[in-house]
């Protein structure tokens, strides 16, 4: 065996690397020799409220226990407590966390470079949802999304990654998106081009039509705009947006918050939501 590495990670990160798993030793063997982050494999759920309030780093998992995500954060317990209470509203492709491991770090950023690094060498890429590029990155003209409103209709509008398909999808015409939907085609797009499966999923099932699919596809798609009335459930798009900053930091910087305000058509329950949070220059 000349190439210790890759047996180093054909047992070691049998668990997370998709690539190699035609490769599958049992993956016990594979847990006692080598993981990104030691320890216990946890169940993702309310009990992350209550994990050390502790710097370090964390592992998400997907249900066939495929390493997704390698994070660092300086306090364990609030960075999951909020993706916990918000659902991973953040990036909703997280949704598909299911298990997680955790460990004390002090230098987390450094921690997490340096494990990024070291999958990278052993699994020939980082974990999908490390892969910023994936939702930014633009498809060729032969991968893009052309919009119809039926057959001989095109709109001469088209998608070349999944932040182009949520704009595009706030502006054609709602007929359009019915045509898409009931033929499955931004589910098979979703999942054949960007193998975001549980996005596509969840598109998938989706029966609504009119307005009520515009605005649930732009929540699936992760837009922050887009918020479910806390009384009913029903998806709002905000009547009005407005701006606050914060006093300057000793950097100079100031963060500033997009506050939307919302009024549920069904139920008339008006509520408030953050849709953006950036630091600005004082
Ligand atoms: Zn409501």
């Amino acid at each position: 065996m000349n190439n210790p590495v890759s047996l180093v990670c054909i047992a070691g990160f049998r668990e997370n690397c998709q690539r190699l798993h035609k490769y599958a030793l049992p993956y016990y063997l594979g847990w006692a020799i080598k993981m990104p982050i030691e320890g216990k494999l946890y169940l993702w759920g309310e009990k992350v409220k209550y994990v050390p309030e502790e710097t370090g780093v964390y592992a998400f998992y997907d249900k066939n226990r495929i390493l997704i995500y390698l994070g660092g954060s300086a306090n364990l317990r609030q960075t999951f407590t909020k993706y916990r209470e918000t659902n991973f509203s953040d990036d909703p492709r997280k949704r598909e966390t299911v298990y997680y491991r955790r460990m004390g770090a002090q230098n987390w950023e450094e921690r997490v470079k340096n494990l990024l690094n070291e999958y990278k060498m052993d699994c020939g890429d980082i974990p999908k949802l490390n892969n910023t590029l994936k939702t930014g990155e633009k498809v060729t003209p032969e991968w893009g999304f052309y919009f119809y409103e039926a057959f001989n209709k095109p709109l001469f509008e088209a998608a070349f990654n999944l932040d182009d398909l949520r704009k595009k999808i706030t502006k054609v015409p709602v007929t359009s998106l019915e045509f898409h939907q009931n033929r499955g085609d931004f589910a098979r797009w979703i999942r054949d081009v960007f193998k975001e499966t549980q996005l596509a999923e969840r598109i998938s099932r989706m029966s609504s039509s009119g307005e009520d699919l515009r605005l649930m596809l732009l929540s699936a798609l992760g837009n922050p705009e887009v918020a479910e009335c806390p009384e009913c459930g029903t998806l709002s798009k905000p009547e009005k947006t407005w701006e606050m900053a914060g006093r300057p930091s000793k950097t100079g910087e100031r963060l500033q918050l997009t506050i939307a305000l919302y009024k549920c058509e069904d139920c008339d329950k008006t509520f408030r939501k953050v849709v953006k949070k950036e630091k600005i220059k004082a």
